[in-house]
């Protein structure tokens, strides 16, 4: 579904560099944009995000290193992920609520790719184990989310981006993200990001409101539609945190989560509206991405320091996943993924 660009609103100067000044297009989560000009510098917001964390977290990646092993947490996160896009596809086809059987396909799909892509992790036999509860999980809160957001899948919601891609030429660097889907109400366009989490804190309000994620979404829609969105709606799917009891089986586990799932849906599905003001945009893009863009600009350039930045070793979801390389030079659990590596998986997807 094509975006309508219309004029942009009286915002900070939008200096796009490229003949393009933004556009929207349909993309997908796993490829990496390859330059045609090997000069020009993506941007994405997690490796600014990671940059701002430690730039020699950054380096790592920017190098291909990236651990052998996944937290189950991410693992859970993709999984939803593409459970949401089954349910969305079918929406898209049918024009009816997704069925739970087209939602269990998509999942399908996605577990082939996830075990032809990670062989290594398919060996380990906890992971196998754990992804036989989480696919189970994934699907029956699936099905409840559809039952629980009636109007996104009734046709009343006025869908105006679903999985889609933006590339913004902006500074002399190219911005890029994901923005998983934006709707119309009243001509205002709204944001709506999904994540999942294991538990919403308190001060989630106020910390969304300051995320570094929001207002880059913020600008990407902006500078791509010309449309400053009314808010951006993080969509949370809380997962459920039960253990499995000796001799449960996954279908068992999963049907226990249904439970709590009817009794209290609430609890596992939370929508969360953060409105920033245009006011607060402007002094974020002057005070903090402008500034920021510099300073990535000079180190991807190689006109800056890969520092450690040690206060960021030990976070809120745990260690860093490169501790080892730091602390012990030990390169043992990293794989180095080839420039052929990411365009077969690019390819890959394309070819969806
Ligand atoms: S372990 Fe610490 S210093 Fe090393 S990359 Fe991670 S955050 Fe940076």
């Amino acid at each position: 579904m094509k975006i309508k660009t219309k004029a942009a609103i009286a915002l900070p100067t939008v200096k796009a560099t490229g003949a393009e000044t933004g556009r929207l297009h349909s993309g997908d989560r796993a490829a990496v944009p390859q330059s045609a000009d090997k000069k020009i510098i993506y941007v994405s917001q997690s490796a600014l995000s990671r940059f701002l964390e430690c730039k020699k977290k950054a380096k790592l990646v920017m190098e291909g290193w990236i651990p052998k092993k996944s937290s189950r947490a991410l693992r859970y996160g993709s999984l939803f992920h593409a459970a949401l896009e089954a349910a969305t596809v079918a929406f898209n086809q049918t024009g009816k609520p997704p069925t739970f059987e087209a939602i269990c396909k998509g999942v399908a799909t996605y577990i082939k790719q996830w075990e032809e892509e990670n062989p290594d992790l398919m060996k380990i036999k906890a992971v196998k184990e754990e992804m036989l509860y989480d696919i189970e999980l994934v699907k029956v809160q699936m099905k409840h989310y559809v039952q629980h957001y009636v109007s996104d899948f009734d046709g009343s919601k006025k869908w105006v981006a679903l999985e889609h891609k933006f590339e913004i030429p902006y500074n002399g660097i190219m911005l890029f993200g994901y923005i998983d889907s934006m709707y119309e109400e009243k001509k205002d366009i709204y944001i709506l990001e999904s994540k999942t989490r294991g538990r919403v804190s308190d001060d989630i309000v106020d910390l969304l409101h300051t995320d570094f994620q929001t207002f880059y979404y913020l600008h990407g829609v902006l500078l791509a539609t010309g449309r400053f969105p009314k808010k951006l709606v993080y969509n949370i799917a809380v997962k459920f945190g039960g253990k499995v009891k000796i001799g449960e089986t996954p279908a068992m586990f999963a049907a226990r989560f249904e439970t709590e799932l009817k009794d209290e849906p609430s609890k596992y599905f939370r929508r969360i509206p953060t409105l920033i003001t245009k006011e607060e945009y402007a002094a974020w893009v002057k005070n903090t991405l402008d500034p920021m863009l510099q300073d990535y600009k000079a180190w991807r350039e190689g006109n800056a320091p890969s520092y450690c930045n040690t206060t960021n070793c030990e976070g809120k979801y745990g260690s860093c996943d490169y501790l080892p390389i730091c602390a012990l030079n030990d390169f043992s659990g990293y794989k180095k993924k080839s420039r052929e590596e990411a365009k077969a998986a690019a390819q890959r997807v394309t070819k969806k």
